[in-house]
């Protein structure tokens, strides 16, 4: 199955830093929310290329991205639609 790009926001937005989204080669696709302080992935524009998660785990050396099946990915559908993640 087609797989995309997952964040963790709760490990994501114990650091200010962002790195991963300076290297997505899709734009708009890997963004971040001020409100919530973590990366985000807008899944209906995300090609699976996996770079961001080699960037946050060694780069990073976070590994707050993992990547996961288009159908298992949560609250999918309002990130589709809106390309932003839900309201808490
Ligand atoms: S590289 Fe990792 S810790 Fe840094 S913003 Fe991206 S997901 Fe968050
Ligand atoms: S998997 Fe590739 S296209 Fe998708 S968010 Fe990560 S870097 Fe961007």
């Amino acid at each position: 199955m087609y797989k995309i790009a997952q964040v963790d926001a709760a490990k994501c937005s114990a650091t200010n830093c962002r790195l991963c989204t300076l290297y997505c080669p899709e734009p708009n696709t890997l963004l971040y929310d001020e409100k919530r302080k973590t990366t985000f992935v807008a899944i209906d524009r995300c090609k699976g290329c996996g770079a961001c998660v080699r960037i946050c785990t060694d780069i990073a050396k976070r590994s707050c991205i993992k990547m996961v099946p288009v159908g298992d990915v949560q609250n999918g559908f309002e990130m589709s639609k809106y390309g932003f993640p839900n309201k808490e």
